[in-house]
């Protein structure tokens, strides 16, 4: 997929092929609407378009879920990250409820694209577990538990024990057990998604990067090096991997870098008390991990932290550290594979929209929550341009790009920051 081992690891080796693509040319026939970035955004969007009647292309830059989407945890959850209770507060009584149910029900989108479209993605559907680290990540999940019961939310709180028994270690004060989530192979998904874009007829084209877009008056035209298409509609789908284009959604987002490492496989017999139901887990540290297995038995272990230079080495000593701890019985683990990538974060942790011009669309900004959201809100973005819903329906409000403060020292601060916590960190 891509040259670099530390960029995709694992999914690039066991996600089966995408569609054939080419990268774009001369001479290319228009199209309706053409989407910039091929990730769960830029694909969800395609296919949505496609079904609906639209003729579409898709310019991806490298390959197919290139940036965050192919290189994630695979964790299929609802929600974001901010507390339920808080999106009607930052986003009003029209956007914030509106936000919270389209995304209460996204994993149910993710799964059903899966079904439909038979995508062989390790899909899995027996909820996550968000593992409470001491009182006050206990006081932090109890809070989440109860505001989305309060919804009607099927989640469960479970104590110190159930929840050592659910992740097969007792590192755990307690854990959110949500049943509306799981876990897939992002990138396998995201080469799923592509393949049904296909099959609805869009066009997709890879290794093909939007240098230009120029106003022709009546449409736009998209230019890359070999090419030129003309068209109606731009849907941006970059977030936070956006080159060339729009720099000032770079601007907007904070880049936190987050890595990836996957245990060869282990033995069934040395893993059958670890997630045995298969669930995903993260924690409620603010230098989180994240864990779960794939199907082959290796366990998937991440956290805060870019995987370049003293910091290769400094977390890939946590993590052996950080894992011996949490399942002692696994001995000295050997990884086989390695990845990052960069997570883009917003300064108050709510997707952003814009119109960047006319007719021309984005939406970034999942600050780590964008596998159900990038689905749901690419297929918002498709029924918006079809004309089945206004701008005034769409589940998030129109702002203008605005530049995050510090940016520069603040991604300093999470790689910097990360290597500091991990090297000096004994504990778990
Ligand atoms: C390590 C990691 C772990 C994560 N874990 C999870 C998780 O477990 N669960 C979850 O829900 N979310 C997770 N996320 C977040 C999630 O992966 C992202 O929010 C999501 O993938 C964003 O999707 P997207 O389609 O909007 O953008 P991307 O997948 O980043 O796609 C943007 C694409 O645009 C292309 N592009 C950029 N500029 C141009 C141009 N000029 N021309 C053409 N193409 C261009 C890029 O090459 C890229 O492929 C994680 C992210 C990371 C990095």
């Amino acid at each position: 997929m891509n040259q670099d081992p530390r960029s995709h690891g694992l999914w690039a080796d066991s996600a089966p092929p995408g569609p054939d693509t080419s990268y774009l040319g001369v001479g290319e026939p228009a199209v309706d609407v053409l989407v910039i970035g091929g990730g769960f955004t830029g694909l969800s969007a395609a296919l949505h378009l496609s079904q609906g009647g639209a003729r579409v292309a898709v310019l991806e830059a490298q390959e197919l879920g290139f940036g965050a989407s192919g290189r994630n945890v695979g964790l299929v959850n609802a929600g974001l990250w901010l507390m339920p209770e808080s999106l009607p507060f930052l986003l009003g009584p029209v956007y914030g409820p509106r936000l919270l149910r389209i995304l209460d029900h996204a994993p149910d989108l993710v799964y059903q694209l899966v079904q439909r479209h038979d995508m062989q993605c390790q899909a899995v559907r027996n909820g996550t577990l968000h593992c409470a680290v001491g009182a006050a990540g206990f006081r932090e999940i109890r809070a989440r538990w109860q505001q989305w019961k309060q919804l009607g939310a099927p989640v469960e709180l479970l104590d110190a024990d159930a929840t050592a028994r659910a992740l097969g270690t007792a590192a755990y004060r307690g854990s959110l057990l949500d049943h509306r989530a799981g876990t897939i192979q992002p990138l396998a998904y995201v080469r799923g998604l592509a393949q049904a874009a296909v099959r609805a007829g869009a066009r997709l084209y890879t290794h093909s990067r939007v240098r230009a877009v120029n106003d022709g008056g009546t449409h736009w035209q998209v230019w890359t090096d070999q090419g030129k298409i003309d068209t109606s509609w731009v849907l941006v789908a970059t977030d936070a991997y956006t080159q060339d284009i729009w720099p000032e959604l770079q601007r907007q987002q904070i880049r936190l870098p987050y890595f990836n490492m996957a245990t060869r496989p282990l033995d069934k017999r040395q893993y059958a008390h670890i997630l045995p139901k298969g669930e995903g887990a993260w924690d409620t540290r603010k230098m989180l991990s994240s864990f779960r297995l794939d199907q082959d038995g290796r366990l998937i272990f991440g956290s805060v932290g870019a995987l370049r230079g003293v910091g290769t080495r400094i977390h890939e000593n946590w993590g052996r550290r950080a894992l011996s701890r949490l399942f002692p019985e696994l001995g000295r683990v050997e990884f086989d594979y390695e990845w990052y990538g960069h997570i883009g974060m917003t300064s108050d942790a709510l997707p952003r929209l814009h119109q960047l011009a006319r007719h021309t669309v984005s939406i970034s900004g999942y600050n780590g929550r964008g596998i159900a959201p990038g689905t749901v809100l690419g297929r918002e973005l498709a029924r918006l341009i079809l004309g089945q819903i206004d701008m005034a329906d769409m589940p998030l409000p129109l702002t203008e790009p605005a530049r995050a403060p510090l940016k520069s020292a603040r991604e300093a601060l999470y790689e910097y920051g990360a290597m500091a916590a991990h090297a000096a960190s004994d504990r778990f």
